[in-house]
């Protein structure tokens, strides 16, 4: 009977033991407040969160003294409700030790008995990561939502107005035929100019069209870049010829990523590497991959003309253009549809230059 008795005491002191280990060893803020609001229980995380020990605390201190003026202006509210019987949960802000700014979940659960309320059980979960997790989400959501509205938009933009533009050829194509004949060499020169800019426009919207069309479903494969890059090199032959460009690259992966959009990224990057070169030089181009967890980072450096640093980040909007036609030709594509390009496999592009000497392109890909 005796020894019975002996062995539910042990047991009893065994989890008693255990449950402050496992208190002590809980992430959560876990705490008893009186009904007076004196600490009667405080885990580890707890009474560190607040810098004292457990001595400190129990016993001891009154909540509106432990969290000060300010936080218990806050929680007040929560507490008398609390000690009315009634569970409360809140979403709390503070400031810890080391001055971060985090966000907390708080419940409070009364502790009833017999009918009276003789105080109440705290626990707090630190949901900062899980706050940023979620409005990193969201703004992605945004953000796609927003893609898709300006894919939309540009759509509609460069398909409309292939009709117009379609329509002016054709009349300029008519007076061509019947008119030439009595037309004075201004007109004539007129003529011309209109037939430029209608290129020019067909130039825009065509690109425009491809930049919208880029982010409908594709299939990811395999990708040798060495291949994709010897391809490019083909279809670039007479620009290198012309320019006696010098192509170097190393150690270029085989990766996981959307073949004909690659291919894209590469031929802009080089295309433009060629074209802003620097006078009188020949234009040096190495690409070269560095692996990265899961992924891998590409760069195309090339000794051209350079760009300013206050132009670094701008060059990759729409449109956006730091030269005029009559140095560079060009619509301002290129680099915006780079940018999508690389978004489209989970990636970043950037830009390092020294204006008059060099840039370096680089862009990362995780698709
Ligand atoms: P485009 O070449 O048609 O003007 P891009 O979008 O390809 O349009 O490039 C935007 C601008 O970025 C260019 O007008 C040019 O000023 C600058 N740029 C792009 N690539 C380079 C480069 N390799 N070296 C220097 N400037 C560059």
């Amino acid at each position: 009977m005796n020894t019975e008795k002996n062995r539910y005491n042990n047991e009893s002191l065994e989890i008693n033991h255990l449950g402050l280990i496992v208190a002590d060893n809980a992430k959560s803020l876990l705490a008893y407040w009186d009904k007076d609001q004196i600490c009667r229980f405080a885990n580890n995380t707890y009474y560190t969160r607040f810098g004292k020990t457990r001595e400190d605390l129990i016993g001891k201190y009154k909540l509106r003294e432990l969290v000060g003026e300010e936080s218990y202006a806050r929680i007040h509210p929560y507490v008398q409700e609390v000690l009315k019987g009634k569970d409360q949960q809140f979403e709390h802000t503070i400031v810890n030790l080391e001055g971060e700014t985090r966000q907390t979940k708080v419940t409070y659960t009364p502790d009833i008995e017999d009918g009276e309320v003789k105080g109440f059980f705290v626990k707090s979960i630190d949901i900062t990561e899980l706050k940023q997790a979620h409005e990193h989400e969201k703004n992605i959501a945004i953000l796609q939502e927003k893609n898709k509205e300006m894919d939309a938009f540009a759509k509609i933009i460069s398909h409309d107005l292939r009709e117009p533009l379609l329509n002016i050829k054709q009349y300029l194509m008519l007076i061509d035929n019947e008119y030439k004949h009595h037309l004075e060499e201004s007109a004539i020169g007129y003529i011309n100019g209109i037939h430029r800019s209608l290129e020019r426009m067909e130039m825009l919207t065509e690109g425009l069209l491809n930049y919208s069309i880029l982010s409908q479903a594709k299939e990811l494969e395999q990708v040798d870049s060495n291949e994709v890059l010897n391809r490019v090199l083909e279809k670039l032959e007479l620009t290198i010829q012309e320019t006696n460009a010098f192509i170097k690259a190393e150690n270029l992966p085989i990766l996981n990523a959307y073949k004909f959009e690659f291919g894209i990224l590469l031929e802009n990057l080089i295309t433009n590497a060629i074209k802003y070169r620097r006078e009188n030089t020949i234009p040096e181009i190495a690409i070269s991959a560095v692996p990265l967890h899961k992924g891998w980072q590409i760069e195309v450096k090339d000794n051209g003309i350079g760009i300013e640093e206050k132009n670094l980040e701008k060059i990759f909007n729409m449109f956006q253009r730091l030269h005029n036609r009559k140095e560079y030709e060009g619509t301002g594509i290129g680099l915006g549809y780079c940018k999508k390009i690389v978004e489209l496999h989970k990636g970043t592009i950037w830009v390092e230059s020294i204006p008059g000497l060099s840039s370096t392109f680089y862009f990362t890909i995780f698709a």
